[in-house]
């Protein structure tokens, strides 16, 4: 057993709260005590406030290498996918995997513990299959365990080109036969300690209902997250309401695929049934603001989303910015410029849709929080940096929600295993693989 004392801790809601020692073994927390003014004998001192891990709902982990490649030019999220699509129809497995192992070491080194990877590059270029069908998927979560983050695959289902649109030649990649095909590959998958099997529709464009509706029965017949994104441009929901007469929400509700399980990514543009139906579901919803930012899609309606019950988290997505901090003060700052209104969102709320709001997202229901059963997850912020230096200590939430990005985070700790000290993984020089694994 390790003890760590924390001289700030919020452990998942409410304030930070002063002089916190947790006992941890075999991965999980088994005790946390409050109001310890020292540490016991021989438990590790944290300095700074310590946190859960934060957990990136979203991810595709090889958009790392578009970064700083495609942020400019007069065009649209339709033009930014041509140019993913030109960086998709290339990559090879050795390289798939050196980006997404580079990119989760990013991840680590920000404060992410836990990551959804929404993933469809299965196949190789123009179709067919490896000899291994999960070839690709196999080195995602490879990736993930050389980094020691804890993982849910997202293994998506992607059949159709468009709505009623054949694939173009460099979507095969992404596409299985049908959904049976789609079903039969994915049960070739396992889960593991640190790793879930999830599953995801990746939107109305790329599957048709019936066969979303399959999907929908895998994933609950297994009790297994399942991810959709959802009305992230307007044109999706206007080629949507054509064919089917009803919004992308509305597609998936009818396929029965709205519950505590279903996540909806993006949720940018929504009509008032589609509020409803994501708010007495239980739905989750996850917002990458700096990915939408990035590609024009709009900011989504984060608090009308909490008012009527649904669920927040937020993603990296394209992985141009790797920071939880801003994507969780993004959903309220982001709405203050639409609304003309502050306070929309608490500070607590903001954290808690980084944290176990993304946890519960990607399956892992017990984390997101520092408390006896959760498992060992958990960031150590510095208070000195100079963005933080200063903050009085009744204001700790707003410093981390406000004021802190990922370059504040100290230690992070994955099932018990510091992988991250002092701001630098302990095995991976994450600098040195983003460069060979960006360039190629
Ligand atoms: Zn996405």
């Amino acid at each position: 057993m390790a003890s760590l004392w924390c001289r700030y801790a919020w452990l998942g809601s409410g304030e930070v709260v002063a002089g916190v020692e947790l006992d941890v073994e075999a991965g999980e927390i088994i005790d946390v005590r409050t109001s310890i003014g020292a540490p016991s004998p021989g438990a590790e001192s944290l300095e700074g406030v310590t946190i859960p891990g934060l957990a990136n709902a979203h991810s595709h982990a090889f958009q790392r290498a578009l970064r700083a490649r495609t942020h400019v030019g007069a065009d649209s999220f339709w033009a930014w996918r041509e140019r993913m699509y030109e960086l998709a129809r290339t990559i090879e497995p050795e390289h798939f995997e050196a980006l997404a192992r580079a990119t989760f070491a990013e991840m680590a080194e920000a404060g992410i513990t836990v990551v959804g990877e929404f993933h469809y590059l299965h196949h190789p270029p123009g179709g067919g299959a490896y000899d291994d069908p999960n070839e690709l998927g196999r080195r995602a979560l490879a990736a993930a365990t050389a980094v020691g983050l804890r993982i849910t695959l997202l293994d998506t289902c992607y059949l159709d080109g468009g709505i009623g649109r054949d694939l173009d030649p460099v979507q095969r990649r992404f596409a299985d036969a049908d959904a049976a095909a789609w079903a039969e590959r994915v049960g070739q998958l396992d889960d593991g300690d640190t790793a879930r099997l999830g599953v995801a529709v990746h939107s109305v464009r790329a599957v048709r209902p019936a066969a979303i509706a399959e999907v929908v029965d895998w994933a609950q017949g297994r009790d297994a997250p399942l991810h959709a994104h959802v009305s992230e441009q307007p044109d999706e929901n206007e080629a949507c309401l054509e064919a089917y007469g009803t919004t992308p929400t509305g597609v998936f509700a009818a396929a029965g695929a709205l519950d505590g399980r279903f996540t909806a990514v993006h949720a940018t543009h929504l009509d008032g049934s589609d509020f409803t139906l994501l708010g007495e579901s239980g739905a989750c919803c996850c917002l990458c603001p700096t990915t939408e930012r990035d590609l024009a899609d709009g900011v989504g309606p984060a608090h009308a989303l909490a008012e009527v019950g649904a669920r927040l988290c937020v993603g990296s997505d394209s992985n141009a910015v790797v920071d939880l901090f801003e994507e969780a003060r993004a959903l309220e700052l982001d709405e203050r410029l639409v609304t003309l209104r502050r306070g929309l969102h608490d500070s607590e709320a903001l954290l808690r849709a980084a944290t176990v709001g993304g946890y519960g997202s990607l399956g892992w229901d017990r984390g997101g929080v520092l408390e006896a059963g959760a498992p060992a997850d958990l960031v150590n912020v510095d208070l000195e940096s100079v963005r933080l230096a200063g903050t009085p200590s009744g204001h700790l939430l707003e410093g981390l929600v406000y004021a802190a990005t990922a370059a504040d985070v100290r230690h992070v700790m994955v099932a018990g295993r510091w992988i991250v000290r002092d701001g630098r993984h302990v095995e991976i020089d994450t600098v040195a693989e983003l460069q060979r694994a960006v360039a190629g």
